[in-house]
């Protein structure tokens, strides 16, 4: 059995020296525990924060032990943990090729409803973030401009669409002109902008959103964060999200530096977290399977193959590499 230690803390960009692959002996389920066989791992931006020795709302990861993250796998042993071997689940399990956790802590995943790996990207965690923090925090309505960044993301896709539904002129800020593409031609986006490309995100932005922003969906910070600040029309809502620019910063650079864009325009920022809608999960599954499987919300997954690659996988998601979710293939399904 193969497992990923969290080697040493990342100063900026985590890079190999962040991560050690070590072999053991697969682990036995205590009372209460089930053994899972990992399929699919979830990379998740989040995870930078947990390598770093500060208080946050995800704990800091210990140096020398496991890292975790969301894996779907398949039961292999249960000892009194609630499920059957072949059962699939999905929780927050170890970087590894098996790993065990109580019974309590694993949720079933029902494999008639959606492909498995949805249980960790649009009928997952991210699925989630983007249905309660659009619906409930930036609260786009028919004829409202709804702007989302890190648009072609795992988040931010599944965002967009959401707002799109809810009759929102939607326009997304992305990182090349593939996933350009990929929102304006396959997810219906009206108009969607690549950063990298763009010179100006002020004039960019006026072009693609010219009523100015009624909502602003923010994955990112930084820059583009300013940028929708000074379109921000009155009573705009701006959900806080995240803030991925900033997670490798040895510095916090100066910012965010429009707010006083927010004044006049009586603007709300409101920052969330997607286990605050925790209560509310169900329900929200419910709505997004619906829409997958009446083919009115799409999904994009991004699959390495090999569990040795999940550092690749991690890295990659602050250099774009993924068009949605960022997923490790580990196991056979
Ligand atoms: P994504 O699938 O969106 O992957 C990250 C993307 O961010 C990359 O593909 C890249 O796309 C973009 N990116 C990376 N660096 C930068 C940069 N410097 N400037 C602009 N864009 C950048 O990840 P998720 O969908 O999982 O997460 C999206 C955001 O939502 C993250 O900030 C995450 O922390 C946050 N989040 C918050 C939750 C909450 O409860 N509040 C829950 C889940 C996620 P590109 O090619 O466009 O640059």
């Amino acid at each position: 059995n193969r497992k990923f230690l969290l080697a040493q803390r990342p100063e900026g960009k985590p890079d190999d020296d962040t991560f050690e692959l070590v072999e053991g002996d697969v682990p036995e389920p205590g009372p209460g525990e089930v053994l899972v066989r990992t399929v699919y791992l979830s990379v998740d931006p989040y995870m930078r924060g947990r390598m770093r020795d500060a208080e946050s709302y995800a704990e800091p990861w210990d140096v020398d032990e496991p890292l975790k993250g969301a894996v779907v796998g398949e039961v292999v042993e249960s000892n009194g943990g609630g499920f059957e071997a072949g059962d699939v689940v999905t929780g927050d399990l170890e970087w590894a090729d098996y790993a065990t956790a109580p019974g309590s802590e694993l949720t079933a995943v029902d494999p008639d409803l959606a492909p498995i790996s949805t249980a960790t990207s649009v009928l997952g965690m991210t699925g989630r973030t983007a249905f309660f923090g659009t619906r409930e925090v930036a609260q786009p309505t028919a004829g409202d401009t709804f702007v989302v960044s890190g648009a072609a993301g795992a988040v931010g896709s599944v965002a967009g669409q959401i707002a799109k539904m809810a009759g929102a002129r939607v326009v997304g800020f992305t990182g090349s002109d593939e996933k350009v593409e990929f929102l304006e031609d396959e997810l219906g986006f009206d108009a969607a902008i690549n950063y990298k490309e763009a010179d100006d995100y002020v004039a960019a932005l006026a072009e693609a959103a010219p009523d100015g922003v009624d909502a602003y969906f923010d994955n990112v910070g930084g820059p583009i964060t300013d940028a929708v600040f000074q379109h921000l029309n009155l009573d705009a809502r701006v959900a806080v999200c995240g803030q991925i620019s900033q997670y490798n910063a040895e510095e916090m650079p100066t910012g965010p530096r429009k707010l006083g864009q927010l004044i006049g325009k009586r603007a709300t920022v409101e920052g969330f977290l997607v286990w605050d809608f925790h209560a509310r999960f169900e329900q929200a599954n419910q709505q997004l399977a619906e829409w997958v499987q009446s083919g009115d919300l799409q999904y994009r997954e991004t699959v390495i193959e090999g569990l040795a690659n999940a550092p690749d996988a991690f890295v990659g998601l602050f250099e774009g590499e993924n068009v949605g979710k960022q997923l490790v293939k580990v196991g056979e399904e």
